[in-house]
Protein backbone atom coordinates (compact mmCIF):
# COMPACT_ATOMS: atom_id res chain seq x y z
CA UNK A 1 0.00 0.00 0.00
CA UNK A 2 1.16 3.02 -0.80
CA UNK A 3 0.84 6.55 1.40
CA UNK A 4 1.25 9.80 0.74
CA UNK A 5 2.41 11.67 3.48
CA UNK A 6 1.07 15.17 4.26
CA UNK A 7 1.03 17.81 5.98
CA UNK A 8 -1.16 16.78 8.42
CA UNK A 9 -0.75 12.78 7.89
CA UNK A 10 -1.04 10.06 5.84
CA UNK A 11 -3.03 9.99 3.04
CA UNK A 12 -4.26 6.39 1.09
CA UNK A 13 -4.54 6.25 -2.74
CA UNK A 14 -7.86 4.91 -4.07
CA UNK A 15 -7.36 3.99 -7.74
CA UNK A 16 -9.87 2.02 -10.59
CA UNK A 17 -9.03 2.14 -13.94
CA UNK A 18 -10.81 1.64 -16.99
CA UNK A 19 -9.24 -0.12 -19.97
CA UNK A 20 -9.89 -0.03 -23.43
CA UNK A 21 -9.07 -2.75 -25.02
CA UNK A 22 -8.95 -2.99 -28.98
CA UNK A 23 -10.35 -6.67 -29.95
CA UNK A 24 -8.03 -8.48 -32.05
CA UNK A 25 -9.89 -9.35 -35.34
CA UNK A 26 -10.11 -8.75 -39.01
CA UNK A 27 -12.97 -6.58 -39.51
CA UNK A 28 -15.08 -4.24 -37.54
CA UNK A 29 -17.56 -4.71 -34.77
CA UNK A 30 -21.10 -3.99 -36.54
CA UNK A 31 -19.48 -3.69 -40.42
CA UNK A 32 -16.91 -5.67 -43.02
CA UNK A 33 -14.26 -2.96 -42.53
CA UNK A 34 -10.55 -4.26 -42.27
CA UNK A 35 -8.51 -2.61 -38.87
CA UNK A 36 -5.33 -3.52 -39.49
CA UNK A 37 -3.08 -0.30 -38.18
CA UNK A 38 -1.30 2.11 -40.21
CA UNK A 39 -3.64 1.73 -43.09
CA UNK A 40 -3.61 5.39 -45.07
CA UNK A 41 -6.90 7.49 -43.45
CA UNK A 42 -10.55 6.35 -44.65
CA UNK A 43 -9.17 3.62 -46.71
CA UNK A 44 -10.88 1.07 -44.22
CA UNK A 45 -14.51 2.72 -44.13
CA UNK A 46 -17.15 1.23 -45.15
CA UNK A 47 -20.87 3.00 -45.39
CA UNK A 48 -22.04 1.68 -41.80
CA UNK A 49 -19.03 3.96 -40.05
CA UNK A 50 -19.29 6.65 -42.14
CA UNK A 51 -23.09 6.38 -40.82
CA UNK A 52 -24.98 6.92 -44.37
CA UNK A 53 -28.32 6.75 -44.05
CA UNK A 54 -30.47 3.90 -43.92
CA UNK A 55 -27.00 1.99 -43.60
CA UNK A 56 -27.78 -1.07 -40.51
CA UNK A 57 -25.34 -2.41 -38.34
CA UNK A 58 -24.70 -6.40 -38.02
CA UNK A 59 -23.27 -7.69 -35.30
CA UNK A 60 -19.60 -9.64 -35.76
CA UNK A 61 -19.72 -12.81 -34.29
CA UNK A 62 -15.67 -12.77 -33.94
CA UNK A 63 -15.77 -9.59 -31.58
CA UNK A 64 -18.41 -11.54 -29.55
CA UNK A 65 -16.46 -14.71 -29.26
CA UNK A 66 -12.87 -13.02 -28.27
CA UNK A 67 -15.18 -10.54 -25.77
CA UNK A 68 -16.38 -13.85 -24.66
CA UNK A 69 -13.20 -15.30 -24.05
CA UNK A 70 -11.54 -12.83 -22.65
CA UNK A 71 -14.39 -12.44 -20.28
CA UNK A 72 -13.39 -16.74 -19.53
CA UNK A 73 -9.76 -15.62 -19.04
CA UNK A 74 -10.40 -13.01 -15.82
CA UNK A 75 -12.68 -15.71 -14.51
CA UNK A 76 -15.90 -13.30 -14.94
CA UNK A 77 -19.61 -14.46 -15.13
CA UNK A 78 -20.66 -14.21 -18.86
CA UNK A 79 -24.06 -13.21 -19.36
CA UNK A 80 -25.86 -15.16 -22.17
CA UNK A 81 -28.46 -12.14 -22.54
CA UNK A 82 -27.14 -8.48 -23.29
CA UNK A 83 -27.50 -5.17 -24.69
CA UNK A 84 -26.11 -2.29 -27.09
CA UNK A 85 -27.00 0.69 -26.17
CA UNK A 86 -26.92 4.31 -27.97
CA UNK A 87 -24.20 6.75 -25.90
CA UNK A 88 -25.07 9.78 -27.62
CA UNK A 89 -22.58 12.99 -27.97
CA UNK A 90 -21.83 15.08 -30.44
CA UNK A 91 -18.19 14.98 -32.16
CA UNK A 92 -17.07 15.77 -35.57
CA UNK A 93 -14.68 11.96 -35.44
CA UNK A 94 -17.99 10.38 -34.59
CA UNK A 95 -20.89 10.31 -37.72
CA UNK A 96 -23.54 8.69 -36.15
CA UNK A 97 -24.02 11.52 -33.60
CA UNK A 98 -23.36 8.09 -31.28
CA UNK A 99 -21.71 5.34 -29.85
CA UNK A 100 -22.62 1.55 -29.76
CA UNK A 101 -21.73 0.69 -26.28
CA UNK A 102 -23.22 -1.71 -23.59
CA UNK A 103 -24.62 0.06 -20.52
CA UNK A 104 -27.04 -1.49 -17.89
CA UNK A 105 -26.47 -4.70 -19.23
CA UNK A 106 -22.76 -6.08 -20.61
CA UNK A 107 -21.50 -9.30 -22.18
CA UNK A 108 -19.19 -9.92 -19.43
CA UNK A 109 -20.00 -8.82 -15.35
CA UNK A 110 -17.88 -9.59 -12.24
CA UNK A 111 -14.09 -10.84 -12.53
CA UNK A 112 -11.31 -10.82 -10.81
CA UNK A 113 -7.47 -10.30 -11.25
CA UNK A 114 -4.77 -11.76 -9.25
CA UNK A 115 -1.82 -9.38 -9.26
CA UNK A 116 2.24 -10.27 -8.46
CA UNK A 117 3.91 -7.90 -6.72
CA UNK A 118 7.41 -7.12 -6.14
CA UNK A 119 7.82 -8.17 -2.72
CA UNK A 120 6.45 -11.84 -3.06
CA UNK A 121 3.01 -11.10 -2.17
CA UNK A 122 -0.05 -10.66 -4.30
CA UNK A 123 -3.29 -9.26 -4.15
CA UNK A 124 -7.07 -9.92 -6.16
CA UNK A 125 -8.33 -7.06 -7.72
CA UNK A 126 -12.02 -7.04 -8.25
CA UNK A 127 -13.41 -7.11 -12.16
CA UNK A 128 -16.29 -5.26 -12.32
CA UNK A 129 -17.42 -5.78 -15.75
CA UNK A 130 -16.29 -5.79 -19.78
CA UNK A 131 -18.47 -4.61 -22.28
CA UNK A 132 -18.45 -4.44 -26.05
CA UNK A 133 -18.37 -0.75 -27.65
CA UNK A 134 -17.17 0.83 -31.22
CA UNK A 135 -14.20 2.93 -31.22
CA UNK A 136 -15.01 6.68 -32.66
CA UNK A 137 -12.59 8.21 -35.82
CA UNK A 138 -9.75 10.24 -34.85
CA UNK A 139 -9.71 14.34 -35.48
CA UNK A 140 -6.22 15.42 -36.89
CA UNK A 141 -5.57 18.67 -35.64
CA UNK A 142 -1.73 19.31 -36.71
CA UNK A 143 -1.85 18.27 -40.77
CA UNK A 144 -3.52 22.12 -41.73
CA UNK A 145 -2.87 25.09 -39.72
CA UNK A 146 -6.54 26.27 -40.07
CA UNK A 147 -8.64 22.68 -40.42
CA UNK A 148 -9.24 19.81 -38.44
CA UNK A 149 -9.17 16.53 -40.58
CA UNK A 150 -11.03 13.27 -39.52
CA UNK A 151 -9.66 10.07 -40.17
CA UNK A 152 -12.68 7.35 -39.44
CA UNK A 153 -10.16 3.73 -39.74
CA UNK A 154 -10.73 3.57 -36.11
CA UNK A 155 -14.23 4.47 -36.52
CA UNK A 156 -16.58 1.04 -35.61
CA UNK A 157 -13.82 -1.09 -34.87
CA UNK A 158 -14.38 -3.51 -31.76
CA UNK A 159 -13.54 -2.56 -27.79
CA UNK A 160 -13.52 -4.07 -25.33
CA UNK A 161 -13.71 -1.35 -22.28
CA UNK A 162 -12.49 -3.60 -19.07
CA UNK A 163 -13.46 -1.81 -15.81
CA UNK A 164 -12.18 -2.63 -12.37
CA UNK A 165 -13.21 -2.18 -8.98
CA UNK A 166 -11.65 0.88 -6.41
CA UNK A 167 -9.34 -1.90 -5.54
CA UNK A 168 -5.52 -0.51 -6.08
CA UNK A 169 -3.57 1.37 -3.63
CA UNK A 170 -0.56 2.58 -5.63
CA UNK A 171 1.22 3.08 -8.46
CA UNK A 172 2.76 -0.07 -8.52
CA UNK A 173 -0.81 -2.10 -8.30
CA UNK A 174 -1.66 -0.62 -11.25
CA UNK A 175 1.08 -1.09 -13.38
CA UNK A 176 0.93 -4.63 -12.37
CA UNK A 177 -2.82 -4.77 -12.38
CA UNK A 178 -2.10 -3.12 -16.47
CA UNK A 179 0.47 -5.71 -17.27
CA UNK A 180 -1.32 -8.71 -15.97
CA UNK A 181 -4.48 -8.09 -17.70
CA UNK A 182 -2.29 -7.38 -20.99
CA UNK A 183 -0.85 -10.87 -20.32
CA UNK A 184 -4.12 -12.34 -20.29
CA UNK A 185 -5.21 -11.25 -23.68
CA UNK A 186 -1.75 -11.84 -25.30
CA UNK A 187 -2.07 -15.35 -23.96
CA UNK A 188 -5.91 -15.30 -25.12
CA UNK A 189 -5.30 -13.80 -28.58
CA UNK A 190 -7.79 -11.07 -27.69
CA UNK A 191 -5.44 -7.86 -27.74
CA UNK A 192 -2.28 -7.27 -28.42
CA UNK A 193 -1.53 -4.78 -25.92
CA UNK A 194 0.23 -2.56 -28.04
CA UNK A 195 -0.34 0.78 -25.84
CA UNK A 196 1.92 2.54 -28.36
CA UNK A 197 -0.53 1.99 -31.43
CA UNK A 198 -3.98 2.90 -29.19
CA UNK A 199 -4.81 -0.67 -29.10
CA UNK A 200 -4.74 -0.57 -25.29
CA UNK A 201 -5.65 2.83 -23.17
CA UNK A 202 -6.32 3.47 -20.09
CA UNK A 203 -8.59 5.91 -17.96
CA UNK A 204 -7.36 6.66 -13.96
CA UNK A 205 -9.83 6.64 -11.55
CA UNK A 206 -8.49 8.32 -8.35
CA UNK A 207 -8.86 9.65 -5.29
CA UNK A 208 -7.76 9.95 -1.62
CA UNK A 209 -8.71 8.93 1.52
CA UNK A 210 -7.15 9.05 5.20
CA UNK A 211 -5.37 6.07 5.99
CA UNK A 212 -8.10 4.07 7.59
CA UNK A 213 -11.27 5.97 5.97
CA UNK A 214 -13.75 3.43 4.67
CA UNK A 215 -15.16 5.98 2.89
CA UNK A 216 -14.31 6.90 -0.80
CA UNK A 217 -13.39 10.24 -1.54
CA UNK A 218 -14.13 12.22 -4.38
CA UNK A 219 -12.24 11.06 -7.72
CA UNK A 220 -10.55 12.46 -10.42
CA UNK A 221 -10.72 11.03 -14.09
CA UNK A 222 -7.51 10.81 -16.36
CA UNK A 223 -8.04 9.85 -19.50
CA UNK A 224 -6.48 7.95 -22.23
CA UNK A 225 -3.10 7.69 -20.65
CA UNK A 226 -0.95 5.49 -22.92
CA UNK A 227 1.62 3.78 -21.27
CA UNK A 228 2.36 1.82 -18.08
CA UNK A 229 4.89 4.35 -17.16
CA UNK A 230 2.73 7.57 -17.92
CA UNK A 231 -0.45 5.90 -15.86
CA UNK A 232 2.09 5.38 -12.82
CA UNK A 233 3.57 9.18 -13.11
CA UNK A 234 0.27 10.43 -13.58
CA UNK A 235 -0.92 8.78 -10.46
CA UNK A 236 1.90 9.60 -8.88
CA UNK A 237 1.15 14.03 -9.89
CA UNK A 238 -2.39 13.40 -9.22
CA UNK A 239 -2.29 12.34 -5.68
CA UNK A 240 0.15 14.53 -4.68
CA UNK A 241 -2.01 17.68 -5.90
CA UNK A 242 -5.59 15.94 -4.28
CA UNK A 243 -3.68 15.71 -0.69
CA UNK A 244 -2.42 19.53 -0.88
CA UNK A 245 -6.14 20.37 -2.34
CA UNK A 246 -7.36 18.45 0.65
CA UNK A 247 -5.27 19.83 3.52
CA UNK A 248 -5.78 23.27 2.63
CA UNK A 249 -9.42 22.65 3.09
CA UNK A 250 -10.40 22.55 -0.15
CA UNK A 251 -12.63 19.95 -2.06
CA UNK A 252 -11.43 17.81 -5.05
CA UNK A 253 -13.81 18.67 -7.74
CA UNK A 254 -15.54 15.46 -9.61
CA UNK A 255 -13.58 16.53 -13.13
CA UNK A 256 -11.67 14.69 -16.13
CA UNK A 257 -8.80 15.60 -16.36
CA UNK A 258 -5.57 14.88 -19.05
CA UNK A 259 -2.04 13.97 -18.51
CA UNK A 260 0.11 16.64 -20.20
CA UNK A 261 3.62 13.97 -21.15
CA UNK A 262 5.80 17.16 -21.46
CA UNK A 263 5.09 18.86 -18.85
CA UNK A 264 4.50 15.37 -15.95
CA UNK A 265 1.02 17.04 -14.98
CA UNK A 266 -2.72 16.27 -14.99
CA UNK A 267 -5.07 19.06 -16.30
CA UNK A 268 -8.49 19.63 -16.05
CA UNK A 269 -10.11 18.91 -19.46
CA UNK A 270 -13.85 19.10 -18.19
CA UNK A 271 -16.56 18.75 -15.37
CA UNK A 272 -17.14 15.22 -15.42
CA UNK A 273 -20.26 14.14 -17.52
CA UNK A 274 -22.96 11.89 -15.46
CA UNK A 275 -24.60 8.92 -17.77
CA UNK A 276 -27.84 11.02 -17.92
CA UNK A 277 -26.13 13.31 -20.26
CA UNK A 278 -25.79 10.90 -22.50
CA UNK A 279 -29.47 9.61 -23.04
CA UNK A 280 -28.10 6.11 -23.24
CA UNK A 281 -31.63 3.81 -24.82
CA UNK A 282 -31.09 0.66 -26.57
CA UNK A 283 -30.09 0.48 -29.56
CA UNK A 284 -33.69 0.29 -32.11
CA UNK A 285 -31.45 -1.72 -34.85
CA UNK A 286 -29.85 -4.44 -33.16
CA UNK A 287 -31.83 -7.17 -31.38
CA UNK A 288 -30.38 -7.88 -27.61
CA UNK A 289 -27.58 -10.08 -27.60
CA UNK A 290 -28.37 -13.71 -27.01
CA UNK A 291 -25.56 -16.39 -26.20
CA UNK A 292 -26.33 -20.36 -25.59
CA UNK A 293 -24.35 -21.68 -22.84
CA UNK A 294 -22.95 -24.08 -24.82
CA UNK A 295 -21.17 -22.45 -27.11
CA UNK A 296 -19.57 -20.19 -24.50
CA UNK A 297 -18.73 -24.00 -22.27
CA UNK A 298 -17.15 -24.85 -25.77
CA UNK A 299 -15.05 -21.80 -25.92
CA UNK A 300 -14.08 -22.16 -22.42
CA UNK A 301 -12.22 -25.88 -23.21
CA UNK A 302 -10.31 -24.23 -25.78
CA UNK A 303 -9.14 -21.93 -23.35
CA UNK A 304 -5.34 -22.06 -23.23
CA UNK A 305 -3.08 -22.31 -20.38
CA UNK A 306 -2.90 -18.88 -18.48
CA UNK A 307 -0.05 -16.93 -16.79
CA UNK A 308 -1.28 -17.90 -13.29
CA UNK A 309 -1.79 -21.60 -13.91
CA UNK A 310 1.41 -21.83 -15.66
CA UNK A 311 3.28 -20.17 -12.78
CA UNK A 312 1.85 -22.52 -10.49
CA UNK A 313 2.65 -25.20 -13.12
CA UNK A 314 6.58 -23.82 -13.05
CA UNK A 315 6.81 -23.60 -9.35
CA UNK A 316 5.44 -27.34 -9.11
CA UNK A 317 6.84 -28.82 -11.79
CA UNK A 318 10.42 -27.29 -12.50
CA UNK A 319 10.94 -26.05 -8.28
CA UNK A 320 10.79 -22.21 -9.19
CA UNK A 321 11.00 -19.32 -7.16
CA UNK A 322 7.69 -17.51 -7.08
CA UNK A 323 9.65 -14.65 -8.56
CA UNK A 324 11.17 -16.13 -11.31
CA UNK A 325 8.60 -18.45 -12.60
CA UNK A 326 6.35 -14.67 -12.42
CA UNK A 327 8.70 -13.06 -15.01
CA UNK A 328 9.00 -16.15 -17.06
CA UNK A 329 4.95 -16.48 -17.88
CA UNK A 330 4.92 -13.11 -17.81
CA UNK A 331 4.78 -13.49 -21.68
CA UNK A 332 3.89 -16.54 -23.80
CA UNK A 333 7.28 -16.69 -25.61
CA UNK A 334 9.38 -16.33 -22.91
CA UNK A 335 7.50 -18.77 -20.93
CA UNK A 336 7.98 -21.56 -24.02
CA UNK A 337 11.46 -20.67 -24.33
CA UNK A 338 12.11 -21.65 -20.54
CA UNK A 339 10.46 -24.66 -20.98
CA UNK A 340 12.32 -25.68 -24.00
CA UNK A 341 15.35 -25.36 -22.19
CA UNK A 342 14.27 -26.98 -19.27
CA UNK A 343 12.72 -29.43 -19.78
CA UNK A 344 14.46 -32.68 -18.78
CA UNK A 345 17.02 -30.67 -16.57
CA UNK A 346 17.72 -28.81 -13.76
CA UNK A 347 14.77 -26.37 -13.78
CA UNK A 348 16.29 -24.11 -11.43
CA UNK A 349 19.69 -23.88 -13.08
CA UNK A 350 17.70 -23.33 -16.58
CA UNK A 351 15.54 -20.72 -15.00
CA UNK A 352 18.69 -18.58 -13.69
CA UNK A 353 20.22 -18.52 -16.98
CA UNK A 354 17.60 -17.43 -19.16
CA UNK A 355 16.00 -15.00 -16.35
CA UNK A 356 19.81 -14.11 -16.11
CA UNK A 357 22.19 -14.15 -18.67
CA UNK A 358 20.09 -14.70 -21.51
CA UNK A 359 17.28 -11.87 -20.51
CA UNK A 360 20.74 -9.49 -20.10
CA UNK A 361 22.20 -10.34 -23.46
CA UNK A 362 18.59 -9.94 -25.40
CA UNK A 363 18.18 -6.43 -23.09
CA UNK A 364 21.30 -5.28 -24.39
CA UNK A 365 21.15 -6.47 -28.32
CA UNK A 366 17.51 -5.16 -27.98
CA UNK A 367 16.18 -8.29 -29.09
CA UNK A 368 13.26 -10.35 -28.09
CA UNK A 369 12.43 -13.76 -27.25
CA UNK A 370 11.34 -14.70 -30.77
CA UNK A 371 14.27 -12.80 -32.52
CA UNK A 372 17.22 -14.21 -30.14
CA UNK A 373 20.43 -15.11 -31.46
CA UNK A 374 20.64 -17.87 -29.33
CA UNK A 375 18.34 -20.90 -29.75
CA UNK A 376 16.23 -22.65 -26.25
CA UNK A 377 18.19 -25.99 -27.86
CA UNK A 378 22.08 -24.19 -27.83
CA UNK A 379 21.33 -22.62 -24.00
CA UNK A 380 20.21 -26.38 -22.94
CA UNK A 381 23.35 -27.82 -24.23
CA UNK A 382 25.44 -25.07 -22.51
CA UNK A 383 23.23 -26.00 -19.18
CA UNK A 384 23.96 -29.48 -19.71
CA UNK A 385 27.88 -29.03 -19.84
CA UNK A 386 27.44 -27.29 -16.67
CA UNK A 387 25.55 -30.11 -14.82
CA UNK A 388 27.53 -32.94 -15.50
CA UNK A 389 30.39 -30.64 -14.50
CA UNK A 390 32.24 -30.31 -17.86
CA UNK A 391 32.44 -26.32 -17.10
CA UNK A 392 31.74 -23.80 -13.93
CA UNK A 393 29.08 -21.73 -13.79
CA UNK A 394 31.96 -18.61 -14.07
CA UNK A 395 33.11 -20.10 -17.45
CA UNK A 396 29.93 -20.52 -19.02
CA UNK A 397 29.31 -17.12 -18.67
CA UNK A 398 32.28 -16.86 -20.84
CA UNK A 399 31.15 -19.65 -23.12
CA UNK A 400 27.85 -17.77 -23.57
CA UNK A 401 29.40 -14.41 -24.54
CA UNK A 402 31.12 -16.23 -27.28
CA UNK A 403 28.00 -18.03 -28.47
CA UNK A 404 26.07 -14.70 -28.79
CA UNK A 405 29.34 -13.67 -30.96
CA UNK A 406 30.10 -16.12 -33.26
CA UNK A 407 26.88 -18.22 -32.83
CA UNK A 408 28.97 -21.34 -32.59
CA UNK A 409 27.96 -24.19 -30.30
CA UNK A 410 28.13 -24.62 -26.77
CA UNK A 411 30.02 -27.94 -27.05
CA UNK A 412 32.47 -26.89 -29.95
CA UNK A 413 33.12 -23.99 -28.18
CA UNK A 414 34.19 -25.68 -24.77
CA UNK A 415 36.88 -28.00 -27.20
CA UNK A 416 37.74 -24.88 -29.41
CA UNK A 417 38.97 -23.18 -26.57
CA UNK A 418 40.08 -26.09 -23.90
CA UNK A 419 38.02 -24.47 -21.60
CA UNK A 420 36.82 -27.62 -19.39
CA UNK A 421 36.82 -27.94 -16.05
CA UNK A 422 40.21 -29.28 -14.55
CA UNK A 423 38.91 -31.96 -11.80
CA UNK A 424 42.06 -33.20 -11.58
CA UNK A 425 42.74 -33.57 -7.58
CA UNK A 426 46.59 -33.78 -8.38
CA UNK A 427 46.84 -30.58 -10.87
CA UNK A 428 45.14 -29.09 -8.57
CA UNK A 429 46.89 -29.56 -5.53
CA UNK A 430 49.54 -28.61 -7.59
CA UNK A 431 48.73 -25.27 -7.93
CA UNK A 432 47.70 -24.62 -4.66
CA UNK A 433 50.66 -25.56 -2.86
CA UNK A 434 52.26 -22.62 -5.33
CA UNK A 435 50.26 -20.12 -4.18
CA UNK A 436 50.43 -21.00 -0.45
CA UNK A 437 54.49 -20.83 -1.20
CA UNK A 438 54.34 -18.02 -2.79
CA UNK A 439 52.19 -16.27 -0.14
CA UNK A 440 53.81 -17.78 3.14
CA UNK A 441 53.03 -14.64 4.77
CA UNK A 442 48.95 -14.35 3.89
CA UNK A 443 49.11 -17.78 4.85
CA UNK A 444 50.44 -17.07 8.20
CA UNK A 445 47.75 -13.83 8.37
CA UNK A 446 44.92 -16.39 7.65
CA UNK A 447 46.53 -18.90 10.12
CA UNK A 448 45.99 -16.16 13.07
CA UNK A 449 42.34 -15.55 12.19
CA UNK A 450 41.93 -13.25 8.93
CA UNK A 451 39.52 -15.49 7.65
CA UNK A 452 38.56 -13.45 5.34
CA UNK A 453 42.35 -14.33 3.10
CA UNK A 454 40.42 -17.81 1.59
CA UNK A 455 38.64 -15.90 -0.99
CA UNK A 456 42.48 -14.33 -1.93
CA UNK A 457 43.58 -18.04 -2.41
CA UNK A 458 40.69 -19.25 -4.24
CA UNK A 459 41.00 -15.99 -6.35
CA UNK A 460 44.56 -16.73 -7.35
CA UNK A 461 44.51 -20.35 -7.66
CA UNK A 462 41.80 -20.05 -10.10
CA UNK A 463 43.91 -16.81 -12.49
CA UNK A 464 46.74 -19.91 -12.48
CA UNK A 465 44.25 -22.03 -13.52
CA UNK A 466 42.34 -20.30 -16.25
CA UNK A 467 39.10 -20.18 -14.20
CA UNK A 468 39.07 -23.96 -15.06
CA UNK A 469 39.71 -25.22 -11.89
CA UNK A 470 36.45 -27.21 -10.03
CA UNK A 471 34.98 -25.00 -7.46
CA UNK A 472 33.71 -27.75 -5.30
CA UNK A 473 37.41 -29.61 -5.36
CA UNK A 474 39.42 -26.48 -4.92
CA UNK A 475 37.20 -25.11 -1.88
CA UNK A 476 37.91 -28.57 0.01
CA UNK A 477 41.42 -29.01 -0.85
CA UNK A 478 42.16 -25.86 0.20
CA UNK A 479 40.45 -25.92 2.92
CA UNK A 480 42.01 -28.99 4.13
CA UNK A 481 45.71 -27.47 3.33
CA UNK A 482 45.01 -24.05 5.33
CA UNK A 483 43.65 -26.07 8.24
CA UNK A 484 46.36 -28.33 8.72
P1 LIG B 1 -17.76 6.32 -15.18
O1 LIG B 1 -16.36 6.80 -15.04
O2 LIG B 1 -18.05 5.90 -16.56
O3 LIG B 1 -18.74 7.25 -14.60
P2 LIG B 1 -17.94 4.34 -12.96
O4 LIG B 1 -18.72 5.11 -11.98
O5 LIG B 1 -18.40 2.95 -13.19
O6 LIG B 1 -17.91 4.95 -14.39
O7 LIG B 1 -16.43 4.29 -12.45
C1 LIG B 1 -15.39 4.09 -13.29
C2 LIG B 1 -14.14 3.71 -12.53
O8 LIG B 1 -13.90 4.56 -11.43
C3 LIG B 1 -14.16 2.32 -11.96
O9 LIG B 1 -12.93 1.70 -12.29
C4 LIG B 1 -14.27 2.50 -10.48
O10 LIG B 1 -13.61 1.50 -9.77
C5 LIG B 1 -13.59 3.83 -10.28
N1 LIG B 1 -14.03 4.59 -9.13
C6 LIG B 1 -15.30 4.85 -8.77
N2 LIG B 1 -15.32 5.62 -7.66
C7 LIG B 1 -14.03 5.87 -7.31
C8 LIG B 1 -13.41 6.61 -6.25
N3 LIG B 1 -14.10 7.28 -5.34
N4 LIG B 1 -12.05 6.64 -6.23
C9 LIG B 1 -11.34 5.98 -7.15
N5 LIG B 1 -11.88 5.28 -8.15
C10 LIG B 1 -13.21 5.21 -8.25
MG1 LIG C 1 -15.17 6.56 -16.85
Amino acid sequence: MAYVQGQTGEWEMVIGLEVHAQVTSNAKLFSGAATEFGAAPNAQVSLVDAAFPGMLPVINGKCVEQAVRTGLGLQAEINLVSVFDRKNYFYADLPPGYQISQYKNPIVGKGEIVLDLADGTSRTIGITRLHLEQDAGKSMHDQSPNETYVDLNRAGVALMEIVSEPDMRSGEEAGAYLKKLRAIMRYLGTCDGNMEEGSMRCDVNLSMRRKGDTKLGTRCEIKNVNSIRFVQQAIEFESHRQVELLEGGNVVKQETRLWDTTKGETRAMRSKEEAHDYRYFPDPDLLPLKLDQKWVNDIKMTLPELPDQKKDRFIRDYGLKSYDAMVLVAERASADFFEAVAKGRDGKLAANWVTGEFFGALNKLGKTVNDSPVSAQALGELVDLISNQTISNRIAKDVFEAMLETGKGAAALVEEKGLRQVTDLGSIEKSIDEILTAHADKVAEYKSGKDKLFGFFVGQVMKTTGGKANPAVLNELLKKKLNS
